[in-house]
């Protein structure tokens, strides 16, 4: 049988998003969720999330941050795009498959072009492939197959950039040698973002829950420490670069750094937390602009050639986004936060 929509949304009121759908084929086992935030500015684009999630309500209450999170980051990059996002719910022990990922290929088919899918924690440049069989709305494929290639590579490249415009910001030099950055998780995102670092004389201190991603993190020379010790670990740049609201009133009092500055979507717990790290004295680089690397690479690949000199030029941009943000947030006495929020609102508005 082939896929079939679920009807579990009539009662629930999900303001602030143009569409949300859900998808179930249940032959072979997928749900699938994907929301559109809003395309003011552009089609949707936004990454696939495949995660064992705890419960419906928490996938759905993920994919709705994250597809907001998307059309903030366009509109911060000057991306003519919208926010959109897909996840897919695996269950316990289940793994993803060729035929689970074709399936949500062709989920994103029925939209017509409204979202366009890329990778994100979970899924990767293979089931790309497979999704390209299904729809033509895909973007980030091998650049050999004419796509854009990896996003992580310009993401990480933010993530250092946003570093670096926060140095300058407190420290008066964007030289980060001698400075110590401790990586929360050291996937694709970090290990890029680490590359640039290493080279530049950062010492690096990373942890992750995958044993093979520690092995490349001690490759770089990372001092490795466990998944909670990161937050003591001493340090001038936190880096979050594994999943969202690892930043709340739990963590916030435990870091030495003076610096957020990382990879991970929502890695704030909610706004609230810009009050508590401007007490502690922290400054925090809004994630969705100095992690809009990938998006602004995807961008390039979307009617026009992708050349990858054009998605490095656009990328770069993110060191003087960033400061002219920290700039607003001194000169308004604002967080971080809302400085972004400003911006956007008035773009999306026009
Ligand atoms: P990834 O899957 O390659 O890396 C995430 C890493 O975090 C994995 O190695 C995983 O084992 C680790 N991890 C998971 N839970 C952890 C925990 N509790 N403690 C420590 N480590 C943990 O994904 P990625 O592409 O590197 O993305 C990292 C983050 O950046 C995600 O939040 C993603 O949404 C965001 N992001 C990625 C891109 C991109 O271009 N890939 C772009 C923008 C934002």
């Amino acid at each position: 049988m082939e896929g079939e929509r679920m009807g579990v949304f009539e009662n629930i009121s999900i303001p602030g998003h143009e569409m949300v759908s859900f998808f179930q084929d249940k032959t072979i086992g997928l749900k699938s969720i994907i929301a559109v935030h809003n395309s003011t500015l552009g089609p949707t684009c936004g990454g696939l999330r495949i995660w064992p999630y705890e419960s419906e309500e928490a996938a759905l209450k993920d994919v709705l941050n994250l597809s907001k999170a998307m059309t903030y980051k366009s509109a911060m990059a000057g991306l003519e795009l919208g926010g959109g996002k897909g996840v897919i719910l695996l269950n316990k022990n289940q793994s993803k498959t060729e035929e689970l990922i074709k399936s949500y290929g062709r989920f994103v088919d029925t939209l017509g072009g409204k979202y366009i899918t890329t990778t994100d924690v979970g899924s990767d440049v293979n089931d790309l492939q497979w999704i390209s069989e299904e729809t033509k709305h895909v973007v980030g494929l091998p650049v050999n197959q004419g796509g854009s290639g990896d996003t992580s590579i310009m993401t990480g490249l933010g993530v250092y950039l946003g570093m670096k415009a926060c140095a300058n910001h407190i420290w008066g030099t964007d030289s980060l040698s001698g400075k110590t950055v401790a990586f929360q998780g050291f996937g694709k995102v970090a290990k890029q973002a680490a590359i640039h670092l290493v080279k530049e004389g950062v010492n690096i201190i990373a942890t992750d829950i995958d044993d093979f991603k520690l092995k490349q993190a001690s490759e770089l020379g990372a001092q490795i420490v466990g998944v909670s010790e990161i937050y003591d670990a001493k340090s001038d740049i936190f880096s979050p670069c594994a999943l969202g609201g690892t930043i709340n009133s739990n963590t916030i009092p435990r870091l030495s750094a003076q610096i957020i500055a990382g990879g991970a979507n929502n890695q704030l717990e909610s706004d609230e937390m810009c009050a508590l790290l401007s007490e502690a004295g922290i400054i925090y680089a809004p994630d969705y602009v100095i992690n809009a690397g990938g998006i602004i690479n995807a961008s390039c690949e979307i009617g026009a050639e992708y050349s990858e000199l054009k998605s490095r030029e656009k990328t770069e941009r993110i060191f003087d986004i960033t400061s002219n943000i920290l700039k607003i947030s001194d000169d308004q006495k604002i967080s971080t936060v809302e400085a972004c929020n400003k911006i956007v609102l008035e773009k999306l508005s026009n």
